[in-house]
């Protein structure tokens, strides 16, 4: 399980109600932040999260309305003598860009409060009980990447199986749970495969920013459980789409409805339309679709789990 709280869902520029482009995902007691505009420390405020828990910004791209924020954030976990050192991951052509920013702003990296990661499509982070990847992404010429959220696989014990057995709760449960046989203590030897039940998939959330088509995102995206991706233009502004390289509401609900999407979440959301356009035009390919707005909160589940 996930959990989504979108900071910023404006696109280009910010307007009263949203603000540039953030999106804060927790697993656990970590958090990742996804990308960071101007103004994000205080979205981030704002959302009582604060900046607990907060070691890695996963950038998409170095366009400035997803990165300017970063200088004002990392100076303030240096004023505030935060714990511990933020990664800075995204594409060798993002990460030397952010390098520059920063350098010329708080200064350099240098045993400072963060490090900068380049890293290629493929995985980012990998845990034992979760995974992140990146991939590919098309936006304008940039090197631009998306990022996948993934539970692995996970197989409960039988409580009632492990009663009837007589396994006691302790050390025994425990190594049966990781897929290891035990000896019980009269002689008996359990193999995990007597006591576990069905595997149950893990939930699987895909985050895309700015992209100019969809076509070579089926794949990564492909039965998440959730997609967040940008939907800046409506249908009848297909051309001006295409020219800024951006998508529409329909290219994104038709995405999502190909790929076999669970919940389609759209953000980078522009002034000149209203929320309800989008949604309609989105809906009409993908019927479970939400417009996101500063401050959601989205738990992300495994649809099979
Ligand atoms: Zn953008
Ligand atoms: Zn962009």
């Amino acid at each position: 399980m996930f959990e989504l709280v979108f900071l910023g869902t404006a696109a280009a520029v910010p307007s009263a109600e949203r603000g540039l482009p953030a999106l804060l995902v927790a697993k656990g007691a970590s958090r990742f932040l996804i990308d960071c505009g101007e103004g994000t420390q205080r979205q981030l405020m704002r959302s009582a999260g604060g900046f607990r828990g907060l070691h890695h910004v996963l950038l998409t791209h170095a366009h400035l309305d997803h990165v300017l924020g970063l200088a004002g954030l990392l100076a303030s976990f240096a004023l505030y003598r935060v714990d511990g050192i933020v990664e800075i991951i995204g594409s060798g052509e993002t990460v030397a860009f952010v390098g520059r920013y920063l350098a010329q702003t708080i200064g350099p990296e240098r045993g400072g409060n963060y490090r900068l990661r380049a890293v290629s499509p493929g995985p980012v982070l990998v845990h034992p009980d979760w995974r992140l990847d990146a991939f590919p992404v098309v936006h304008r010429g940039t090197a631009s990447l998306g990022f996948l959220f993934r539970d692995e696989p996970r197989r409960r014990l039988l409580t009632e199986r492990l009663d009837a057995l007589g396994i006691p709760a302790g050390p025994e449960r425990a190594a049966l749970a990781q897929g290891r046989a035990v000896m019980l203590a009269d002689g008996r030897r359990i193999a995990p495969e007597t006591v576990r039940g069905p595997t149950m998939a893990g939930a699987k959330l895909a985050i895309v920013g700015d992209t100019e088509e969809v076509a070579t995102l089926a794949e990564p995206v492909g039965e998440a459980d959730a997609l967040v991706i940008e939907a800046t233009f409506l249908d009848r502004d297909a051309a001006l789409a295409r020219a800024r390289g951006h998508l529409t509401a329909a290219q994104a609900g038709r995405l999502a409805r190909d790929a076999g999407v669970g919940e389609l979440l759209l953000t980078h959301i522009s002034g000149r339309y209203k929320p309800h356009e989008l949604l309609a035009e989105a809906a009409g390919h993908h019927p479970n679709t939400r417009i996101a707005a500063d401050f959601d909160r989205i738990s992300i589940f495994a649809r099979s789990g």
